[in-house]
């Protein structure tokens, strides 16, 4: 499951300008800030990975980069801190999920997409847009494995700890997905996490 080499194909605008190709995807989706691209650079061990979807005007798009010629990692648009989303934050869950108006086409459309990979940061207590957009995945059949993000940040003070965030997170989906996704602990800084997950997904694949 080792990634040898990773090759960035090409930025997206909408669902239907992604690559045409048979090869399984996993797409990485997350709040902006949840360590989407630190993830990424970890799982690739290389920086100019993610750094391409870094750049000015990529942000927004759908990144596609194929990993040993067999399948890709796609980075979709980080969502809740964008200002043009701000709008969003406050409104009911249905007019919120609009920011992805073009990425909802992605997840409905995508026949080759195995699994979404959801980043929920670790160090914070569960955040209700991240259990929105679970919801809404889960209530359109797409594959979930949630991976928590920035395991390493223990709290001290009033601040919870990382797996009693997980614990929270857990226990408010639970009331929607009986059955619980896979979910994984990672961290960018230590590493914890990166075989498990690559691992993970090898496994996916070979269904
Ligand atoms: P993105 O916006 O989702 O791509 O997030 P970034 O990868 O740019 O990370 C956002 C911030 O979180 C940066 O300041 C990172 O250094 C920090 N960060 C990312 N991953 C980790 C992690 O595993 N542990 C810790 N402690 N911080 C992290």
């Amino acid at each position: 499951s080792k990634i040898k080499e990773v090759e960035f194909v090409k930025s997206s605008i909408r669902a239907k300008d992604c690559p045409r190709d048979t090869r399984p995807e996993f797409a990485m989706l997350g709040r902006s800030n949840v360590g989407k691209s630190s993830l990424i650079n970890a799982l690739c061990r290389k920086k100019e990975v993610a750094l391409t979807s870094k750049k000015p005007g990529k942000t927004q798009l759908i990144n596609h980069f194929l990993v040993n010629k067999g399948w890709y990692i796609v980075d979709l648009p980080g969502y809740g801190h964008d200002p043009a989303l701000q709008r969003f934050a406050n409104a009911p869950e249905a007019a919120r999920m609009d920011w992805s108006a073009f990425t909802k086409g992605y997840f409905l459309n995508r026949e080759t997409l195995v699994a979404v990979l959801l980043l929920i940061d670790a160090s914070v207590p569960p955040q209700k847009i991240d259990l929105d957009c679970a919801n809404w995945l889960g209530r359109n059949n797409t594959p979930i494995t949630f991976v928590f993000t920035k395991c390493d940040k223990m709290k001290g003070g009033k601040g919870k700890r990382p797996d009693e965030n997980i614990r929270d997170f857990q226990e408010a989906m639970r009331q929607n997905y009986p059955e619980h996704p896979p979910w994984i602990m990672t961290s960018s800084s230590t590493g914890l996490g990166r075989d498990e997950l690559l691992l993970h997904m090898s496994q996916l694949r070979n269904y």
